[in-house]
């Protein structure tokens, strides 16, 4: 059997990879691996309800007790884990990916994803089947009240007063996904008008697909522009990320509103630490250092920016793709808290969005990806770190850093048979020489290493 777990949990086909028999033994492996509560919830998608019962089932052999939530957002059923009483749980979810998908993400008794030591010992049960069954078959609960939990904690957490002043006019884009059953009712306690667009849950993702990217999010520009609304707000399929549409109807990209999320919470002293990744933008690093705060770059992976934000005492982690992790709420990703943050900002700071972007630097990027065998990586890593003419860094495939601030990244997917490319730059020709530039590399070095 090969790795099990990925960047972000098991992901797979529902039927094909992703078996009656697999999840049965994971669900078993956690319970046997974690203890005696175990929480279950799950995404829209259409498979999820089903695979969902098979580890309630596998579960309850094993003589542990099991807590179905049902459908929500994977940040409420992490934070419903978290604050009760319970030894960990399991969120069925394959996050932005193709309907087709689906996924099984491990919690720890906090809430948050288990360490990556965890996945390990989880899979080794698995491998050997689970070990053995209880002596007495557990419980099977319903777990009530948890998207009132987890509205309120946010609300405990922003000022309502000032958001509720402002009368904010927001527009929810869920993409027909988890957040459906949250967010707009977290906004109308917010004090905001709310408008919908793709507010039904559907795990055919008809819309705009799960993924949220700029050039899929057209609807919530109209819709942004023709309700004059203040604010939009487009989440991916489990709820986890965001990205904001401003009141002009320009989507920006997570980079950037997290940057100014940071500026936010650094510059009203909550706290001067920030974890992110290497493949976000220096506009990260700009706002960190004008706050006088201490900013990790680390590997790509919710779990990893997790991890470090705990070990760290981080208040802040975030992700280019519009993951952002609040620490006073939870060290997850968490789009209606981003959201509620967000809010808070534009309230206090009495800006606009597109206000509040204009005075973060402008850097220009560039983003694509390539098709890359899993077994082809490695070599092709290697044969780009040849080709490059600056200072490397190799936190997280190949990060090649110029003299001038400009830099490009070439990194596997962890989820998918792809390589992306990612470059920036202040100035957007060099931007775009860089990009192609190494574009051209890995492309040659993909079919070199095809032919051997
Ligand atoms: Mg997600």
């Amino acid at each position: 059997m090969g790795k099990l777990f990925g960047t972000n949990g098991i992901r797979g086909v529902p039927g094909r990879d992703l078996t009656d028999d697999l999840v049965t033994r994971v669900g078993r492996a956690v319970a046997l691996r974690l203890g005696k509560k175990i929480v279950i919830g799950y995404d829209g998608r259409i498979s999820s309800p089903h695979l969902a019962q098979v580890l309630v089932d596998a579960i309850t052999s094993t003589g542990s007790d099991a807590y179905l939530v049902g459908l929500a957002p994977t940040p409420a059923i992490q934070l419903f884990i978290g604050k009760g009483d319970f030894d960990g749980g399991i969120v069925v979810t394959a996050s932005h990916n193709p309907p087709e998908f689906n996924g099984i993400k491990v919690m720890g008794a906090n809430g948050v994803e288990v360490p990556r030591s965890v996945e390990g010992e989880i899979e080794s049960l698995v491998e050997r089947n689970g070990g053995r069954s209880g002596v007495s078959l557990g419980t099977a609960h319903r777990a009530e009240g948890v998207i009132a939990d987890y509205i309120n904690s946010i609300l405990a957490k922003v000022d309502v007063a000032a958001v509720s002043a402002s009368n904010f006019k927001v527009v929810v884009d869920a993409g027909n996904g988890a957040q459906t059953v949250s967010a707009p009712h977290l906004l109308e306690k917010l004090g905001c008008k709310v408008a919908r667009v793709f507010c039904e849950v559907d795990g055919k993702f008809p819309g705009r697909g799960s993924e949220p990217v700029a050039e899929k999010l057209t609807a919530l520009m109209e819709k942004v522009k023709h309700e004059k609304a203040d604010l939009g707000v487009a989440y991916d399929g489990d709820g986890d990320r965001v990205l904001f549409c401003d009141e002009k109807g320009t989507v920006h990209t997570g980079d950037r509103s997290g940057a100014l999320l940071v500026d936010y919470v650094l510059s009203s002293g909550r706290g001067d630490t920030v974890v992110t990744t290497v493949a976000t933008s220096n506009v990260v690093d700009y706002v960190v250092k004008r706050n006088g705060g201490r900013l990790f770059k680390i590997r790509v992976g919710s779990v990893d920016v997790t991890e470090k934000m705990l070990e760290e005492g981080a208040v802040v982690g975030l992700e280019e793709n519009g993951g952002f992790f609040y620490l006073p709420h939870q060290p997850v990703r968490d789009g209606a808290m981003t959201t509620a943050l967000m809010l808070e900002a534009l309230a206090k700071w009495q800006i606009s969005l597109s206000a509040a972007i204009r005075r973060l630097p402008l850097f220009h990027q560039r983003k694509g990806k390539l098709k890359c065998p899993e077994e082809a990586k490695a070599a092709v890593l290697v044969a780009v770190k040849e080709e490059a003419d600056a200072e490397t860094d190799e936190t997280d495939g190949v990060r090649v850093i110029y003299d001038d601030g400009s830099w490009v990244i070439v990194r596997p997917s962890g989820t998918e048979p792809l390589i992306r490319v990612f470059s920036e730059s202040r100035r957007e020709d060099r931007a775009e020489e860089l990009y192609r530039k190494y574009l051209r590399v890995t492309k040659e070095a993909i079919k070199k290493v095809g032919k051997k």
